[in-house]
């Protein structure tokens, strides 16, 4: 029961996530939403959060327009991930704050795969919320570190990333993943934010090899059919060189992280 409450909620949230990630610095959030295509003014049960999208097939209820299977997608995983933080058995205090933080994660990991861009005002209201938590955490006694630890750990897991972007001029990695990585600390804690930044690579390595394997006939032709409008939806030009966002993989790696240490489940390779 918990799970669906909270995971219901998340269902809401997600959609409103995708309004922030779709009007993100070109209009403000308030305001009806409308059709892309046709411009017509969607009624409230156009936006039930999954079941629309379903019952419409995808389309537009005027103009048929294809609408973005990103919709759905975003509510869906908003909504597993807070039924899962919701579960999980966290004292109240920390699961409101840790909602946040998941929310503008996956708004974060979805903006940076349409833009390659990471908005710097989530990044760092990402690592208020997971650095408020980690001081609910000491205070009520759930983790035992000093406050000058507490004071770092987002620092430190954001220095291997900003190291990178430093020593590259930003050309293997932009500014913004060192931002986000500042969240993994406070939320993580230093050895498991810095084992999320690291898996992110791993997880990157094999997506894009996977990724320049749908560049093959067959994967294009199962690419075009999910009508995902972001950065790279043309597999024509998927190459070795091509500039493939980085945010996805950190923000993926620290949910599976997250998610491990909340259930107790071991995690491959974790040398602590
Ligand atoms: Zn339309």
């Amino acid at each position: 029961m918990t799970f669906v409450a909270y995971g219901v909620f998340g269902l809401i949230i997600g959609s409103f996530l995708n309004v922030l990630i779709l009007r993100h610095g070109e209009r403000s959030v308030a305001g009806r939403s409308a059709c892309m295509s046709c411009h017509t003014d969607l009624a409230w049960y156009d936006l039930v959060p999954i079941m629309s999208w379903v019952v419409l097939r995808g389309k537009c209820r005027m103009c048929r327009a294809s609408i973005s299977i990103q919709y759905p997608l975003v509510e869906a995983i908003t909504g597993v991930v807070f039924g899962v933080i919701g579960y999980a058995s966290l004292p109240l205090s920390l699961t409101i704050l840790a909602l946040p933080v998941a929310a503008l994660l996956v708004a974060i990991g979805v903006y940076d795969m349409r833009h390659l861009l990471i908005p710097d005002l989530w990044a760092y209201g990402c690592a208020a919320c997971a650095f408020a938590g980690a001081c609910m955490a000491v205070w009520s006694g759930y983790v035992a570190i000093g406050v000058p630890l507490l004071m770092i750990e987002g620092f430190v897991t954001a220095l291997p990333l900003f190291i990178f972007w430093l020593v590259s001029r930003g050309t293997w990695m932009g500014l913004g993943d060192a931002k986000l990585a500042l969240s993994f600390g406070w939320l993580l804690g230093i050895q498991a934010g810095l084992y999320a930044v690291f898996a992110a690579f791993v997880i990157g390595a094999i997506v894009s090899v996977v990724l320049l394997g749908m560049s093959s006939r067959g994967g294009r032709w199962i690419w075009a059919r999910m009508h995902i409008g972001c950065v790279g939806a043309d597999t024509s030009a998927w190459t070795m060189q091509s500039e493939i966002p980085f945010g996805p993989f950190l923000v993926l790696s620290c949910f599976l992280t997250w998610f491990a240490m909340l259930y107790g489940i071991a995690l491959p390779f974790f040398p602590w």
